[in-house]
């Protein structure tokens, strides 16, 4: 048997168009795209429109996916269901495996170029820039050599997001969790990036002479328990 138009096939359902060719790969094509842009269902239905000037109703398009659209036959919808279930399914995987990936990024940090800048050396041209149809430098009086390039490239240290890495971990990290319900630990999204904290305290020597004496924090809690000891002693 011949395979019938969307129009052939429409006239099978009372002289009423399918508004779409239900066994194409057209259809589910898009259906595909949309779920992978973060639709939902009803917005898929909607926005086939944008595609092929037709929408389906939320309802109509929950049907079909559900295999209980009473425009198809049980044979058509346990199949076309099933191509719909496995579109979207998938488009939704594979969306959620790429804001998953962005996301982990973003939360472990780590480096990356900011900026890139690209300069060549010149030289001047013999003409001055006198000759405006000088064949060596076109009249602007410098000669660029592209063989000696200067890139220069910016890079920035992102600081890992401690908020995300512990949202990512009570997710999916069983172990954590517990330890987390164990230890109480708190997350204040706060980073704590700079190195130990130094003092610096300025000694005057003499009045041209500044020594700078660097003291880093365990010394002065050292010397807070050397005094609470004296105290008590
Ligand atoms: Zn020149």
């Amino acid at each position: 048997m011949a395979k019938l138009t969307p129009q052939e096939a429409g006239k099978l359902y009372g002289g009423r168009l399918p508004k779409f060719d239900y066994d194409g790969d057209a259809f589910y094509d898009e259906v595909f795209a949309l779920a992978l842009q973060g639709q939902s269902n009803a917005q898929i239905a909607a926005n086939l429109a944008d595609k092929f000037g037709e929408s389906l109703d939320d309802k109509t398009f929950s049907a079909m996916i559900n295999g209980i659209y009473i425009g198809w036959s049980k044979e058509e919808n346990a199949r076309r269901s099933a191509r719909l279930l496995d579109r979207l399914t998938h488009a939704r995987e594979k969306l959620n495996g790429v804001v998953r990936a962005s996301y982990l990024k973003g939360a472990l940090g780590g480096k990356r170029t900011t900026s890139r800048v690209s300069a060549y050396l010149k030289t001047r041209c013999l003409c001055e820039g006198q000759d405006p149809d000088c064949p060596e430098c076109g009249g602007i009086g410098w000669i660029y050599s592209k063989k000696h390039a200067i890139v220069q490239e910016t890079e920035t240290e992102l600081p890992p997001n401690m908020q995300a890495l512990g949202t990512w971990l009570s997710v999916h990290d069983k172990e954590w969790r517990e330890m987390k319900e164990q230890y109480k630990i708190e997350l204040s999204g706060q980073v704590q990036t700079d190195a130990p904290r130094v003092k610096v305290e300025m000694v005057y020597v003499d009045t041209k002479d500044l020594e700078i004496q660097e003291t880093r924090p365990q010394d002065f809690a050292g010397n807070d328990n050397n005094d609470k000891k004296a105290e008590q002693s």
